[in-house]
């Protein structure tokens, strides 16, 4: 018998779980197809009503439509980043560019286009009387499809076709090199010894990494920043040498997976495309359709920030000197020293040692006792492991959130461990997107990429990762809070300089007092983490704010330089590094010990992430994030009540109002930049 595809229906499972066990490889490309000719079919008879436009016949008809399109979408597209097989990598290459034309052939169709501005005009004019939401819906969707060329003429629309697949293509193409090459490059280490700093259970999973490989001894593996988590312990300064110079090296090496290339041809395309829309540059395009608005805007705050943060830094560098100087001779503080004299000063001013405190950061208890905690602290809201659900791989986690009251909310899948089939980095995802107009509930993801202990001991994280994953559960529960009518709108579907906003935000519990106490114990013994470490932790938060700040704002600009760029400057562009190196200077970020986080080749968010232009969405955010956390300080910290007022005037409106008319609402005012400044400890002068 043959099984109906699994693509084709809505899932039987709780909370339309796609039904992993069900789904095979060959089910993916049928289902592409029928999505597409489903939508497209749809869109038709949008076109042939015979009545004039409305908002139901045209707008809610178009939210309506593409649903096999949105399921296949989700789960393909998912495990493209969490668990790429070779037979993914290679469908998505080919079905990559089919779904970018798909897409223009909606957006920028012209009969369509026109229908949309006749809606508009028909609410401007109070014909049609509509909700705020579908008042807001109909105006997101006249600037959207004039921003994506649907008022052009028609070989203007044939040319950004072309270069639309074009890109598509070659976005795919960067994050197949950069994994190839990060791959390539994980650091091989025949004897242990210079394995030194490393814990045993680091050790022990780089041997577990060269025994997959079918190497001896121990590989490290990379990770998608510059500055690799081990280069702050390894105490041989010839590794932590050769772990800087892969990672800066991905995808720039004169082999198959050189992403130079492909840099440059993306920067030129994005600029032609922003030049036929008729912008100067492709940030301009992109910011005129995001809370910031222009890229002189973006440049104004980063600017503001970077002269303190590279002030900051070049101070915290002459501390790290010293500390050089006092151990050893005739060493220059280079970028793969930073990490590790900062730990080095951070023991010796704040006697805070951060591998010290990975025995008190058990994976289950930061996660059960600390991130769920806090958010049923905050919002009531109660988890249960659901094993009878199946993941799409066996090392995801699914969770049941439900209401304090027992109305279910959706699922929450957690997967935590790296893998080779695995994109770097951490991320959240919906599987199901909330939609009243669709009845559809949630299904998120949070991906991490936390190397697996050996078996039998217990997975302890670093600072980092317990500060990850508060950080991407913040995106989860944008995504599991959402109530909107529209699918568009959706949970974490909201501007991009806005969307790192609520994660941001969950991040201030993880060192809250009545958070920490109860998460963090030690593995072994249960003893809380002592009151002076986590004191001194708090007290060493501004230190290093420097180098974080500089090189976060390096990469930030280095993303607003290519994306800046004229279509004709873009053309006269031909050295990757050079462009780098020059865009840097320019803002007084060059220092060579203190990289960019992300350099152009293996800029992933950028070249192929979707955050085009939109890298200085973090620090944007963060301004109305460390706005918020004053607020919640000022106003009695984790209480419910001011759970739900976050919940209601930030997390559960998705994308459905104007975020910054939500946010003064929240705040009472606009944001302020000066907490900002002061938990960076970056003091203008
Ligand atoms: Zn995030």
């Amino acid at each position: 018998m043959v099984t109906e595809n699994p693509f084709f229906s809505p899932s039987s499972l709780p909370f339309q779980l796609p039904p992993f066990a069900e789904i095979r490889d060959d089910h993916y490309e049928p289902a592409f197809e029928r999505g597409m000719a489903e939508q497209i079919a749809e869109v038709q008879a949008i076109l042939v009503a015979p009545e004039p436009a409305t908002f139901a016949n045209t707008i809610e008809a178009l939210e309506r439509s593409g649903r096999i399109l949105k399921r296949v979408s989700a789960v393909f597209f998912g495990l493209s980043s969490s668990d790429k097989t070779p037979f993914i990598a290679e469908l998505e290459e080919r079905i990559a560019p089919r779904l970018s034309a798909h897409g223009d052939r909606i957006r920028l169709d012209s009969d369509l286009y026109e229908r949309i501005r006749a809606v508009s005009e028909r609410v401007a004019a109070g014909e049609e009387q509509l909700d705020a939401e579908a008042v807001y819906l109909v105006d997101r969707y006249l600037t959207s499809y004039t921003l994506s060329g649907a008022g052009l003429g028609d070989a203007d629309k044939a040319t950004l076709r072309e270069v639309n697949q074009r890109l598509s293509t070659l976005t795919t193409r960067f994050d197949t090199d950069l994994l190839d090459d990060t791959n390539a490059l994980a650091v091989h280490v025949a004897d242990v010894s210079e394995l030194d700093g490393l814990g045993a259970d680091a050790i022990a999973t780089a041997a577990a990494n060269a025994t997959s490989r079918g190497l001896e001894g121990y590989l490290i593996t990379l990770v998608l920043p510059t500055g690799h988590p081990y280069l702050a312990s390894l105490t041989n300064r010839a590794l932590r040498e050769r772990i800087m110079t892969a990672s800066q090296s991905r995808a720039a090496r004169d082999n198959d997976a050189d992403n130079r290339p492909v840099v440059l041809e993306i920067a030129r395309l994005r600029a032609s495309r922003a030049e036929l829309l008729g912008f100067r540059s492709h940030a301009a395009a992109v910011t005129a359709a995001q809370t910031a608005g222009t890229p002189e805007a973006v440049d104004a705050l980063l600017r503001r920030l970077a002269a303190p943060a590279a002030a900051n830094a070049r101070a915290e560098a002459a501390v790290l000197q010293e500390q050089i100087d006092a151990t050893e001779t005739d060493s220059t503080l280079a970028s793969w020293d930073w990490a590790f004299y900062t730990e080095k000063v951070r023991a010796a001013r704040f006697d805070v040692d951060t591998s010290a405190m990975r025995p008190y950061f058990d994976a289950e208890r930061v996660l059960r006792d600390g991130v769920f905690f806090a958010a049923t602290s905050l919002y009531g809201i109660r988890f249960e492991e659901r094993f009878d659900l199946a993941a799409y791989n066996g090392e995801a986690r699914v969770f049941e959130v439900t209401e304090d009251d027992g109305t279910p909310i959706g699922l929450y899948l957690l997967d935590l461990y790296t893998r080779d089939s695995k994109h770097g980095g951490a991320w959240m995802n919906s599987f199901v997107s909330q939609s009243r107009l669709l009845g559809t509930p949630r299904v998120v993801t949070n991906n991490l990429n936390v190397p697996r202990p050996a078996p039998g001991t217990p997975t302890l994280l670093t600072l980092d990762e317990v500060t990850t994953l508060f950080h991407e559960f913040g995106h989860a529960l944008h995504g599991l809070f959402a109530t909107v009518t529209y699918p568009r709108f959706a949970g974490t579907s909201v501007f991009r300089d806005f969307v790192e906003f609520p994660s941001q935000v969950n991040e201030m519990w993880m060192l809250w007092p009545e958070v920490l106490a109860n998460y963090a114990k030690h593995f072994d013994t249960g003893e809380p983490m002592p009151q002076e470490m986590v004191d001194r932790l708090i007290a060493s938060r501004a230190f290093n704010e420097g180098f974080r700040t500089s090189e976060y704002l390096a990469a930030a600009l280095l993303d607003q330089a290519w994306h800046g760029l004229s279509s004709a400057e873009a053309e006269a562009v031909t050295d990757v590094a050079e462009f780098e190196r020059a865009a840097l200077e320019r803002v007084g970020l060059a220092d060579r010990a203190v990289p960019t986080r992300y350099s152009s080749t293996y800029f992933s968010h950028v070249f192929a992430g979707g955050y085009d232009a939109g890298y200085y969405s973090y620090i944007w955010s963060e301004v109305l994030d460390a706005d918020t956390v004053r607020w919640f300080e000022e106003n009695g910290g984790m209480t419910r009540a001011n759970g739900d007022r976050f919940r209601r005037h930030v997390l559960g409106i998705g994308g459905s109002r104007d975020p910054l008319e939500a946010y003064r609402e929240f705040r009472g005012r606009d944001a302020d930049i000066a907490p900002l400044l002061e938990r960076r400890g970056l003091t203008e002068s």
